[in-house]
């Protein structure tokens, strides 16, 4: 893997092992799984060996998953399935003010079809309030959709305790556990989740692929329409190589989820240390209860767009605002919704650590930023003691 690549979370690299295990399925493997001779039932047997795999990975039953072409179309499944289906019991959503774009913009479309949405505001590291959810059910609410952990600042929400009160109010629950699906172990015999997101590229499968869990009992509307494939609820010719390198890719997640745990938050712990001893440096989100590969920090009085372009020039390649988001220099909608002002997002750098992130990865990071850093401090308009030089920046100042 390419040294000084800090930026997992926007698009990690597939395993070479799930490489393998899909090349087959690209050139020899052709046949189409709803025929009825060998050479479609060679592709068939394949995609339940995939489909058992994912469901491993969640301790769901192999005919609780449907495969989709990736998270973004998970969640569209998810809350406009759920929507169209209990219309007629109530039109009350609750989700939050910090979800991924891929969950706000279908609650929106969902709002111009009359749907109500309530939108959670979050505390400055984040966190949803638990008891603000309990507050917000009514008698016609009918989904709450709460991630269970902030791609951007690395928040892991109290999902568990969210999807409880939801259940005990007969209410439906959907995560979207993208950002979390590598780090932290999903249960879902165990946790009262009703349907959940999943995608292929955060545990090092391939991009364009991704699942929605669908727990037994839950009934759903087709978002795509067709020959009847994924049981009827996601239509279309299945993409084989993508769906086996999907299964190969959970399976490798859970055997080896700890050990990357292990490896990789003690590089981040000391990534993070570095960086908060730079002068007017902030943390953005929390110390604890936070992923274990991401670091995102702010810098006063410079701008991210400019940090990004001059690290990727030392052979570094980091995010600043929201990943995986059209470009735009749009402040991160995640920090103004933590109270963070809109001059002070700008200067936000995240860095994702993955499976193949080493100490060396963490050394050039720590070595090419104090010049960048002090060198765009220079030409900014904004100098320390302006505007927003408030306490905080302060007890940073060296
Ligand atoms: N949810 C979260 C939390 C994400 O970070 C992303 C982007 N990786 C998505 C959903 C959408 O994924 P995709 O662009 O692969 O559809």
């Amino acid at each position: 893997m390419t040294r000084g690549f800090l930026d997992y979370q926007s698009g990690a690299p597939v395993d070479p092992r799930v490489v393998e295990a899909m090349l087959p399925y690209m050139t020899e493997h052709h046949g189409n799984p709803a025929v009825l001779h060998s050479v479609g039932d060679v592709s068939r047997q394949a995609i339940d060996a995939a489909r058992a795999q994912v469901a491993a990975f969640l301790s769901a039953d192999p005919s609780e998953i449907y495969f989709t072409a990736g998270a973004t179309e998970a969640n569209n499944m998810a809350l406009k399935g759920a929507a169209s289906r209990l219309r007629k019991k109530g039109k009350h959503i609750i989700s939050t003010v910090i979800e991924h774009r891929s969950v706000i913009t279908p609650l929106k479309y969902l709002q111009r079809e009359g749907f109500e949405v309530t939108s959670l505001p979050v505390d400055s590291e984040a966190f949803v309030d638990p008891a603000a959810v309990r507050d917000a059910i009514r008698d016609d609410t009918i989904l709450v959709s709460v991630g269970m952990a902030n791609s951007e600042v690395g928040t892991i929400e109290p999902v568990g305790e969210i999807a409880s009160i939801a259940r005990e109010n007969g209410v439906l629950f959907h995560t979207d556990i993208v950002a979390a699906q590598a780090w932290i172990p999903v249960d879902v015999a165990t946790l009262p989740f009703d349907l959940v997101t999943l995608s292929s590229n955060d545990i090092y499968g391939p991009k364009g692929m991704g699942a929605l869990y669908v727990r037994k009992a839950t009934r759903i509307e087709a978002l795509i329409h067709g020959g009847g494939q994924e049981s009827g609820l996601r239509s279309g010719t299945e993409n084989v190589p993508g769906i086996v390198g999907f299964g190969k890719a959970a399976e490798l997640a859970l055997a080896s989820m700890k050990d990357d745990v292990a490896r990789i938050k003690p590089m981040r712990d000391r990534l993070i240390d570095e960086l908060l001893k730079m002068p007017y440096t902030t943390l953005n989100g929390p110390r604890e209860r936070r992923l274990p590969g991401n670091a995102n920090v702010r810098f006063a009085y410079i701008e991210g767009e400019s940090l990004i372009l001059s690290l990727d020039m030392e052979g570094i390649q980091a995010a600043s605002g929201s990943a995986c988001s059209t470009k735009t220099l749009e402040p991160s909608y995640v920090q103004l919704a933590m109270g963070i002002k809109h001059e002070e997002a700008h200067g936000s750098l995240e860095l994702t650590l993955g499976r193949w992130t080493t100490d060396e990865d963490v050394n050039m990071v720590l070595a090419a930023l104090p010049p960048i850093v002090e060198r765009l401090r220079e030409m900014s308009a904004f100098k320390p003691g302006m505007d927003y030089d408030k306490e905080e920046f302060r007890k940073h100042e060296h």
